[in-house]
């Protein structure tokens, strides 16, 4: 019976265990695998808290079901009743601009525009920026396949006003990073292969908007003890309904808190990890599911070159402040789901959520819940130089700024991620590639997790499941 050791208790590291317990009944085998995670607390940055009346996310408050994986893995583990979809009939997107909040205009499809008058409507952009961006049209495509940044990206396609107050504040708030060194290759695929088939993005996305399957994520009702399925979907208990059900999945007996890896070393067919404690186990496969800093760290006593590799994936730190407001003293309208605010505009916060507003369940009715985001790609090192006091403190004056929300807070709870998103800058996939090929010569050892192809939860539970099922067919 194979032993595999899965070190990291985020969701990748509980995906791949679910797999593999799931996956060995379909394979006729039987594995043994024990998961290690350094914290007294599963999920990694899956963090749900019931705080009173309050239910905040401190991490990821949705998950995407275009991505088939997460929505799987949920129905594999029963959760279906559990589903949340977003509260549709408020959506919108706003981006803060000249000291106004503006609609995203309708059609934009991320950055692309698919619609003539809204956006011809709209005051976001200037003429001669809306000029620009219909260029694309007749822009000619890029012969070289070479990477390039998201920012020399749109820019070329779009211009340089979509870039500032469309592109930049969308893909901060995915990425929580500056389009100026990422990887278009990595995070933006699609777009790419756009503007290799149809020669422009307006084009490429009106084909595969046209090309769409009927059934869209907001399309027909859902079945009777279905969930209705939207763009964003959480659970009614929050995101920890997942780490929680997998723990649930995969048993008690599977799994050691607070036990820290040391390092990880070749032993005979199989592989030694050492822990904090000095207590020392073996299996057959190891798969790291940790941040690749954290990984190399466990790695380099035997593979320098390896654990070079994983140490040149740049992060960034970000922050969540979640506030509260009684109704009565918001006396401004909260429109959409919330908005996000362009670089250019010099700003203290990066975007912020209506909670309440956007999901069921999270605040009393007689409140308001917003999240906000702070650093990631605009004043990173805020995350670091204010604390709590001072961090509520400043996202109150920002919100009364840009809302003009001058009520107090009646509950407030701040989160920090440092080195909590990985960057992939210009450059990833040939660094992923090289990983991939340096692993070759260390078999049974498999990472997984963000660091590597795909930082949203249904990229990590997908790779975490290819990882786990090549471990099933060896
Ligand atoms: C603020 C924020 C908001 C986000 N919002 C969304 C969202 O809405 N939707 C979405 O899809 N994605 C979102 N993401 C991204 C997504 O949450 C993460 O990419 C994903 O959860 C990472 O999972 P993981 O398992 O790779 O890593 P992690 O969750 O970081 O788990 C790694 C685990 O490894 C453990 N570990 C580390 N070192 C050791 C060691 N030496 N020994 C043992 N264990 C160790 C850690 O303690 C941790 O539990 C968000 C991320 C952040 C930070």
């Amino acid at each position: 019976m194979p032993k595999i050791i899965i070190i990291g208790g985020g969701i990748a590291g509980l995906a791949a265990a679910v797999h593999l317990k799931a996956g060995a009944k379909s394979h006729n085998k039987t594995v043994d695998v024990l998961l290690l995670e350094k914290n007294g607390r599963i999920g990694g940055k899956i963090l749900t808290e019931k705080i009173g009346k309050y239910l905040v996310e401190g991490g990821p408050d949705s998950f995407l079901p275009e991505k088939v994986w997460s929505v799987n893995l949920a129905k594999h583990l029963g959760l279906e009743p559990e589903m949340l979809p977003s509260n549709d009939q408020f959506k919108g997107t706003f981006i803060f601009s000249g000291n106004k909040l503006h609609s995203l205009p309708e059609g934009v499809m991320l950055m692309v525009p698919t619609s003539f008058w809204p956006m011809a409507k709209s005051h976001l952009i200037t003429w001669p920026g809306k000029l620009r961006m219909g260029m694309d049209v007749f822009m000619p495509k890029r012969r070289s396949l070479e990477d390039e940044s998201l920012a020399s990206f749109v820019t070329r396609r779009l211009g340089r006003e979509c870039l500032e107050k469309i592109a930049e504040p969308l893909v901060a708030g995915i990425h929580t990073s500056n389009p100026d060194n990422m990887s278009v290759l990595a995070t933006f695929p699609r777009f790419v292969q756009m503007e290799q088939k149809s020669g422009s993005l307006i084009m490429g996305m009106l084909a595969a908007m046209k090309n769409r399957p009927h059934a869209t994520l907001s399309g027909p009702p859902a079945k009777p003890g279905q969930p209705k399925m939207t763009y964003f979907m959480s659970f009614k208990n929050g995101m920890q309904t997942l780490s929680q059900a997998c723990v649930d999945h995969i048993g008690k007996e599977s799994i050691r808190m607070n036990a820290s890896v040391k390092a990880v070393e070749p032993r005979g067919k199989g592989y030694a990890v050492t822990l904090e404690s000095g207590e020392t186990l073996e299996a057959d496969h190891v798969m790291i599911a940790s941040a690749a800093y954290e990984a190399a760290n466990m790695v380099k006593g035997f593979d320098e070159t390896l654990a070079a590799q994983m140490n040149k994936i740049e992060w960034s730190s970000s922050s969540t402040v979640s506030v509260v407001f009684r109704k009565n003293d918001v006396r401004v309208p909260l429109r959409g789901f919330g908005f996000i605010v362009p670089r250019v505009e010099g700003r203290r916060v990066n975007a912020a959520t209506y909670s309440s507003i956007k999901w069921s369940y999270r605040a009393p009715d007689d409140t308001v819940m917003i999240r906000v985001f702070v650093g990631g790609g605009h004043h990173e090192e805020l995350v670091t130089e204010l604390d709590d006091a001072g961090m509520v403190k400043m996202v109150l004056e920002e919100l009364d700024s840009i809302l003009g929300i001058k009520a107090n807070a009646q509950f407030s709870k701040v989160y920090r991620w440092y080195k909590g998103m990985p960057k992939y800058t210009v450059g990833h996939l040939d660094r992923i590639s090289l990983l991939d090929r340096t692993l070759t010569s260390h078999p049974g050892l498999h990472l997984i997790g963000c660091s590597y192809k795909g930082i949203g939860i249904g990229d990590c539970v997908h790779e975490a499941q290819i990882a786990a099922e090549k471990i099933l067919k060896s």
